[in-house]
């Protein structure tokens, strides 16, 4: 309901240009096959080590108090999965499928009669950008059935690949995480100068559709007044008047964990909605519509 107008199917894509060190969809990372570990329903305590006597690669071993330990290098390797198949739990989960393109839109199809006049597909993830081949043939059948296609993407592409995709969305949340080329490179891993060029680009590309730029606000790295004047100033000259400023939260933490990963934020980022406030009203005052959280009117 709020990933674009009316009621829509998501689908997800997997593989991402970036690694945002609060990402919410860690699991979306990696274009390919891979488990999530989650240890609070493993029953180690109970004496199961079925994994580890399954695993062919001996990726699994038990420390000596009991807990399981898992070689994260060896499993993001691994095309067999037979842990997964064998733990009685669901610890184990593998947590990719694949489709086709007539898979796919055989489900965006089965949805059709449930979306309303409004609505449509949501394409996220990850970001659908880094499957452009495949994205692109999902594009062209969904647009020969008339479905409205929407998408959240980093914008991280080459520009002829951006466009050509962005010539079947008809509405897009593109994120421009901070305006400060090194300081985006720090939280995303790439720097910010082939989305901003993207962005321009699409704005002087005649595209008909809906932008709305998107900023994940988190504290201490993009939720200065600085960096909300740079983006207005950004947004003025490309005649670009929406914004949506989602707040920080941490929803994604236990996946983290699920995937072997360090998270960085379980102490700080947040956000006050007093300062979400402050920054919607320097949009306003600047006549760019800010929408804040879940708000963005479709
Ligand atoms: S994902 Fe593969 S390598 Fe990892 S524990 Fe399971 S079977 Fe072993
Ligand atoms: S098979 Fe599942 S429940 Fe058993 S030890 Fe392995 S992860 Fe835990």
């Amino acid at each position: 309901m709020h990933d674009g107008p009316g009621c829509r199917t998501n689908v997800f894509f997997v593989g991402c240009p970036l690694q945002c060190k609060w990402c919410a969809n860690p699991e979306s990372w990696i274009n390919k096959k891979h488990i999530m570990f989650a240890d609070k329903v493993c029953k180690w305590e109970k004496g199961c080590r079925a994994c580890r006597n399954v695993c062919p690669h001996g990726s699994i071993k038990f420390a000596d108090n009991g807990e399981p330990m898992i070689n994260w290098n060896v499993c993001r390797e691994c095309e067999t999965f037979d842990c997964v198949n064998i733990c009685p739990n669901n610890a184990l989960k593998q947590c990719v499928k694949e489709y086709t393109v007539d898979e796919l839109v055989a489900i965006l199809r089965r949805d059709f009669n449930n979306w309303g006049s409004e609505g449509g597909v949501t394409f996220s993830g990850g970001d659908p950008l880094i499957q452009h081949e495949f994205f692109v043939e999902v594009l062209k059948k969904c647009h020969e059935r008339h479905i409205h296609k929407a998408i959240e993407t980093s914008g991280y592409a080459k520009q002829d690949v951006f466009l050509k995709i962005m010539k079947y969305i008809d509405f897009a949340f593109v994120d421009v995480k901070n305006m400060d080329k090194e300081k985006h490179k720090q939280g995303t891993g790439v720097d910010n100068e082939l989305i901003l060029s993207n962005i321009e680009a699409l704005k002087k590309s005649g595209w008909q559709g809906r932008l709305v730029l998107r900023q994940p606000t988190i504290a201490g790295y993009n939720d200065s007044d600085e960096n909300a004047y740079k983006l207005i100033e950004f947004m003025t000259k490309n005649s670009l008047y929406e914004i949506n400023l989602l707040k920080f939260h941490r929803l994604g933490s236990t996946k983290w964990d699920q995937l072997g990963k360090d998270y960085e934020y379980n102490k700080h980022g947040d956000v006050s909605e007093e300062k979400m406030e402050h920054l919607q009203k320097l949009y306003l005052d600047n006549d760019i519509v800010c929408y804040i959280g879940d708000n963005t009117a479709f």
